[in-house]
This record gives C-alpha cells, sequence and structure tokens, in this order.
C-alpha cells in the first residue's frame, strides 16, 4: 500500500532522537555528558508550579476555546506590547502546543503545495520538515560566519522567485547563538514588504541575550506593513524553563490568526488547560526568575566559550543569546581516531561518544556539515566534565 509521500520525505528529528539516546544510556547506568537537547535544566519556578495545582483544584480541567483561554491570550497581548512594543487583539493570538505547533500552524496557514520558504542556515533542523509538512518547499541560503551567521539580504532577494511565500528567520539564533541586529531586520523587513512574503519570526530565545548592547527586536515591530505581514512565534518553553509544559504561540493578523484556530480546532483543540493556566501566571507573574536563568546561562557560556577555544582544531564564535555554542570541528579532518580518519562533524559526534560517552549534536541537519552544536543548558560541572573528556579525546587523535 502506498503511504504519504509527503510524510515520507519528512526526516525524524535528530535533536530529539539524541536526547531520547542520551537519556537511555542513563537509564543503563552509562556516565553520558549530554550536550543535545536545547532544554534549560532549572525546575520550572515555584510560583508558577503552584498556579498550575490551583488551576486542578479549581477544576479548570476542561476543553478551552480552540486558541487558548481569554486569560492566556490577553496575557500574551500584554507581554508582547511591554516587551516588543506591539499591539495585538485577543483574537490575533492562538496558543498551541508549544512554539513547535504554532510555527507548523503557522505554515499550514499561508503554504499552498510548492510554495517556497527561504530559510537562511544554519537554521534549527524542524523548519524545512515543517514546510515539507505544509506542501512547500524549504530553500535553504547559507550564510557567513564572517557575518556572524547573519543573512545577507543580497542572497534573499537572488533566492526569490514567484513561488516564494515566506522567510523564516530565528534570533536570538538556534544553532549559531548569534543575534540580529536591528539593521539586519530592517533589511529582512523591507525586502518582505517590497516582495510582499510573510515573515515566521521566532523568538523563542528573546530573553536569552548575553550582550550589552544587543536588544531583542521584534520584526512586526518595525512598522504597519511588515507587521500585517509577519507571523510573531514565541513561547514559555525556554525562558521560563518549562518546555515539558507544551505552551507556545502565535500572533499574526486577524485573517491568519482565524486560518489557524480554525486548523488548529481540528488537530488538537486547545492545549493543556492547566498549562495555560501555568503560563499566565509565567507571564503576569514576578520576572526575576527569568532573569536568573539568563545569568546562570550567561555564566555557563563564558567557560564553555573559554574552553572549547583553547582546543586545538575547534573554534567558535562567542555566543551573543540563546544557550548553545556552534563548534567548527573541519580543524581535526584528517585527524585518526583508532586508525579512521575523521572526514565529517557527524564522524567526530560518533567517535566522541563511542569513546567518551560525550553527546553533542552534528549539524548536517541545520545545514552546517562541519558544525557540532553543544547545549550549555546543562550545570557547571558537567560542563567541566565534558570538556575534560574531549580534551582528552582531542589527545588521543593521531
Ligand atoms: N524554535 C526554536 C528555535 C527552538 O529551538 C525550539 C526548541 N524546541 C522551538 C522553536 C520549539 O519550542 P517548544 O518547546 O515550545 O515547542
Ligand atoms: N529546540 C531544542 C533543540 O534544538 C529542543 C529539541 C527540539 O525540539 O528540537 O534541541
Amino acid at each position: 500500500m502506498q503511504l504519504s509521500n509527503k510524510v515520507k520525505s519528512v526526516k525524524p528529528s535528530s535533536t530529539i532522537a539524541l536526547t531520547a539516546k542520551s537519556a537511555e544510556y542513563k537509564a543503563q547506568g552509562l556516565d553520558v555528558v549530554a550536550f543535545a537537547a536545547g532544554e534549560p535544566d532549572f525546575d520550572t519556578p515555584d510560583h508558577i508550579k503552584e498556579a498550575a495545582i490551583l488551576a486542578i483544584n479549581q477544576g479548570k480541567t476542561k476543553y478551552t476555546p480552540a486558541a487558548g483561554t481569554m486569560d492566556i491570550r490577553k496575557a500574551v497581548c500584554d507581554k508582547l506590547e511591554k516587551d516588543n512594543g506591539l499591539k495585538y487583539l485577543p483574537e490575533q493570538i492562538v496558543v498551541s502546543n508549544g512554539a513547535k505547533q504554532a510555527l507548523v500552524n503557522a505554515f499550514l496557514a499561508i503554504i499552498n503545495e510548492g510554495d517556497e520558504v527561504i530559510i537562511p542556515g544554519p537554521f534549527w533542523l524542524s523548519y524545512a520538515e515543517m514546510v515539507k509538512i505544509a506542501g512547500g518547499v524549504p530553500v535553504v541560503i547559507n550564510t557567513r560566519k564572517e557575518d556572524s551567521f547573519v543573512v545577507d539580504p543580497k542572497d534573499i532577494e537572488d533566492a526569490i522567485t514567484p513561488k516564494t511565500k515566506a522567510i523564516i528567520f530565528n534570533t536570538p539564533s538556534n544553532p549559531t547563538g548569534m543575534i540580529y541586529t536591528e539593521e539586519a531586520i530592517r533589511a529582512i523587513a523591507d525586502i518582505a514588504v517590497k516582495h510582499d512574503i510573510f515573515v515566521i519570526s521566532d523568538e523563542i530565545y528573546e530573553k536569552l541575550i548575553y550582550v550589552k548592547d544587543k536588544k531583542h527586536v521584534s520584526i512586526a515591530s518595525l512598522g504597519p506593513e511588515i507587521y500585517d505581514r509577519t507571523i510573531v512565534v514565541n513561547g514559555v518553553s525556554k525562558s521560563f524553563s518549562m518546555t515539558g509544559w507544551r505552551i507556545g504561540y502565535t500572533a499574526s493578523n486577524l485573517t491568519i490568526a482565524k486560518l489557524i484556530s480554525s486548523a488548529q480546532s481540528h488537530m488538537t483543540s486547545g492545549p493543556c488547560s492547566i498549562s495555560q493556566a501555568a503560563a499566565v501566571a509565567a507571564l503576569t507573574g514576578p520576572q526575576d526568575c527569568v532573569e536568573e536563568m539568563r545569568k546562570a546561562f550567561e555564566k555557563r557560556m563564558e567557560y564553555i566559550y573559554e574552553r572549547v577555544n583553547a582546543m586545538d582544531g575547534l573554534s567558535c564564535l562567542k555566543p551573543e543569546g540563546a544557550f548553545y555554542l556552534f563548534v567548527d570541528v573541519s580543524g581535526v579532518y584528517g585527524k585518526k581516531y583508532n586508525g579512521k580518519p575523521i572526514t565529517s562533524a557527524a564522524e567526530f559526534a560518533a567517535y566522541l561518544l563511542e569513546d567518551k560517552l560525550v553527546v553533542a549534536v552534528p549539524c548536517a541537519d541545520f545545514a552546517a556539515p562541519d558544525y557540532l552544536r553543544f547545549s550549555y543548558a546543562v550545570s557547571i560541572d558537567t560542563i567541566k566534565k565534558g570538556m575534560d573528556r574531549i580534551e582528552a579525546f582531542l589527545g588521543k587523535l593521531e
């Protein structure tokens, strides 16, 4: 029997697979050091958990409207106005099962079969597969290390065809850790308006910035024409250490919001009612927990950056945001592990795991085959242990 060609073309998520593998090794008692998932190691703050417990005790255990409760949509509107200078009505917000579903919804709402979506690479691996799920064609354009992996507007213009429907970008970026300046974002906005294409703006790491003179700018705030063409995607997973609660959202023009809400009403309905109540507490409650976690990530970033950059054959830019160190390993190509030459980041990662039980994410699926991604959303002790092992691994390469 013929199965769906569209779904067959979708690759499984290697970040999710590697994370599951690390957990499996740990369950077997192996002393694995995992830099795999981009998932904060902190517990969800207490006031957020208490709001969830209260919601259960108050019987808020029923279906909610498909787009989310009025409480959470209002909380999202207030957040977007306060943090990003964006004015939305609750009707323009759809709350979903994580930013992941919000992104898929965004693609489903705008893509017709064969429409192209421009994705500046290196990019978070799920974007390309999500575009395919929606029937679109991912068009990857490469950014350069010397441009801090920020897309060159000329490369966008060159990639635009009559089929181009949208561009997606992510700042601060997973996996590069770089931040787009307002000037770079304005250039994308100008192109989108000029060519009448949509922008999907993934802002999930907006609170995790480590450079004083760089602040997060939402592209939707740069004028009414780009506001109308942008679907802002955000959520609580990273800022509030709430990955398992599965709450993300889109903010868009009313027409798109209605399409997203309608599609979601058939696919999943509203996300978990208890998680929604918890996310309201996260968005409207004290924000010092966000800053405390950001500070902890910054310390870890400084440490892992120094350690990796001091290693022969490895190089990386200093991360400006998010919680990933994006490491060029091509400097070790040609060296041998147990007689086998290393020719790609994937091989480096496989040998490192075999020899030292250290998990890093090979970035071929992120359009960066010479790079490994290290998530430093783990404790300093874990980072130290992992770095010591990598140093020992490099020392034994011939
Ligand atoms: N966007 C980016 C860039 C991410 O790294 C992630 C992490 N999974 C997501 C979206 C999805 O986040 P969520 O856990 O809220 O689905
Ligand atoms: N976004 C995180 C990562 O890139 C979580 C795993 C995933 O959803 O891909 O590792």
